[in-house]
């Protein structure tokens, strides 16, 4: 949406092609019961507009999915977007003309659009995934995708609900669902390290007080390693003793959203001895949390250190396992065996259901390029010039592919980012690009082969030191549902929205360095 606001405004002539029928994205799609931010509301709005600060309030820290996409639709309002929408256009395929200098693309019924020119926006976490079970289609009951949810309300009470994943997602549908479902069997493959969300209405005083501030709230985004109010706490945590690190913990705990995750001392996510700390800490949470012994140790992950997976923010979730009408099948005692008609069997027998939920997740990061057949100079593929992880320069841009942009695409700074910050830098350098091209009368921006080299190289170096990288998970190009056999990649640029803003700047300064420009 801001692409389209900010490159029409520069004078170009701008169209968006959306899968889906109307605007939000993320926050159109994922309509499952305690679907929120994680971001705190009032940094994740867009910053760009005086007016669009000034006329909406959000309600909550965490604004629940209806209200974010509300607020989607009053920016598409005020900003008259949809007359430059075309909706249910699902594009299959992306060619490269060259003879014409222009981009042909196709949707999945058939129609054609062409255009010099493709900044893709297709969202990181916007492909989702079924689990690869037998049985799937077989299921008598109701079934649902987080990611697909319905329009229509789905009722749980008196139900025997099913949840299949504790990703992200299934945190958060599971503690909603939890309160109203007749029986709730979850079904976890591999626990991840969750922690406290805290949200809370937004009082008139607070309120107030987030509209006068916008300009430093969204400095010290900007700042941040990734552009949250939550920065680092400037000391390493072995530096300090086991009495102020215990302190340390116990106080971004109890802090709002990813204080535990961005605020903590500022080696816990590359210094093993650091990570051990927290990671210890958050074990003895669990545990104090969950009534069933026993239970707990099933919650606590055993293959990886705190935060080095994105960190699912909760609000009541380990509790939700001390309730009565809740049962955890842990699939790795009693692995999964099919679907069947009645419900989910494991290894130990049938599970009874009358709905079962997906909160599998997506192909993160490059699922929705691979579902498009991108097709560069010479007909090259993306999806094979990706087959053993992403090339690209600035995470915007692909030698071989002239003309095309992708925001916040891999290698981007954006994926560790509270997005909408990240986005509206993206969009800027764009359109800073494009306005730089037109002045000078050229039509043809391509990253040079040496760029993607560098950056490439650049982005698994900055990575190497973090202890993510050791780790399966979307951010390392692993999908749980073993799509992908090409082993652990980089997917995402670990040094920081501000170097990454730095070295953007740097290269406008050099004149686009690292682009091809004709
Ligand atoms: C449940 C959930 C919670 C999240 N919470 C946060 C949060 O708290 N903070 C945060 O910073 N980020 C969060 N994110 C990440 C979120 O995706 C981004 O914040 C943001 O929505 C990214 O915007 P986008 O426009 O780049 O992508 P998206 O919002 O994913 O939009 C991509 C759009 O592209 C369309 N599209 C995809 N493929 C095609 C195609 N082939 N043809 C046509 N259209 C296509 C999709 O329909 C969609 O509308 C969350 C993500 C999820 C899934």
């Amino acid at each position: 949406m801001y692409a389209l606001h900010r490159l029409r405004a520069q004078g170009f002539n701008v169209h968006v092609y959306e899968a889906g029928v109307d605007v939000g994205g993320t926050w159109y799609w994922n309509r499952y019961p305690g679907a929120r931010f994680d971001s705190e509301s009032w940094t994740y709005g867009y910053s760009f507009s005086e007016e669009l600060l000034r006329d909406w309030d959000w309600s909550e820290h965490f604004s629940p999915q209806p209200e974010t996409l509300r607020y989607c639709n009053f920016v598409a309002d005020r900003l008259d977007l949809r007359r430059d929408i075309t909706f249910g256009f699902r594009v299959a395929a992306a060619r490269w003309d060259e003879s014409a200098g222009q981009w042909e693309i196709e949707a999945t019924d058939g129609r054609r659009a062409r255009a010099r020119l493709i900044v893709t926006a297709i969202g990181a976490l916007s492909a989702p995934v079924m689990p690869k079970i037998p049985g799937v289609e077989d299921f008598r009951g109701e079934a649902y995708h987080t990611g697909l949810w319905p329009h229509q309300p789905v009722s749980f009470a008196g139900k025997r609900v099913g949840v299949l994943g504790t990703g992200a997602t299934g945190v958060q549908a599971i503690t909603e669902i939890a309160k109203t479902a007749g029986h709730l069997t979850v079904f976890q493959r591999s626990p991840n390290w969750c922690a406290p969300l805290r949200n809370g209405p937004i009082d008139e005083e607070t309120q107030q007080r987030i509209h006068a501030t916008y300009a430093e709230i969204f400095a010290r985004c900007r700042d941040s390693y990734g552009c949250f109010i939550h920065d680092a706490d400037p000391r390493n945590a072995m530096e300090v003793s086991a009495e102020e690190r215990e302190a340390l913990y116990e106080k971004t705990y109890a802090l709002p959203g990813f204080a535990k995750w961005m605020g903590n001392f500022r080696d816990i996510l590359v210094d093993r001895a650091a990570n051990d700390t927290i990671t210890d800490f958050m074990r003895r949470k669990i545990r104090a949390r969950v009534k069933d012994p026993a239970l707990a140790e099933k919650l606590i992950p055993k293959n990886h250190g705190f935060g080095t997976r994105r960190v699912p923010l909760e609000s009541g979730y380990y509790e939700v396992f001390n309730q009565a009408n809740v049962r955890l099948v842990d699939l790795r005692e009693t692995p999964l065996e099919r679907i069947t008609p009645a419900g989910i069997r494991t290894s130990s027998g049938e599970h009874a259901l009358d709905m079962i939920i997906y909160a599998t997740g997506f192909d993160a990061i490059t699922g929705a390029f691979d579902r498009i057949d991108i097709r560069g100079r010479g007909g090259e593929a993306l999806k094979d010039k990706w087959a053993k992880g992403p090339r690209t320069y600035l995470g915007l841009q692909i030698a071989g592919f002239p003309n095309l942009f992708t925001l916040i695409g891999p290698h981007s700074a954006a994926l560790f980012c509270n997005m909408t910050r990240c986005i509206e830098q993206n969009v800027e350098f764009v359109g800073g690009l494009l306005t730089h091209m037109r002045k000078r009368g050229q039509a043809r921006v391509e990253a040079a082969p040496q760029a993607e080299d560098e950056w490439t190289s650049h982005v698994h170096e900055t990575a190497a030191r973090m202890l993510f990288t050791q780790v399966d998970s979307w951010m390392t190009g692993v999908h749980s549902e073993g799509k992908h056999t090409r082993g652990r990649t980089v997917m995402v640029y670990a040094g920081g929205a501000p170097k990454f803003r730095e070295r953007c700047e740097e290269v406008v300064a050099a004149g686009y360095a690292g682009f091809e420009l004709r």
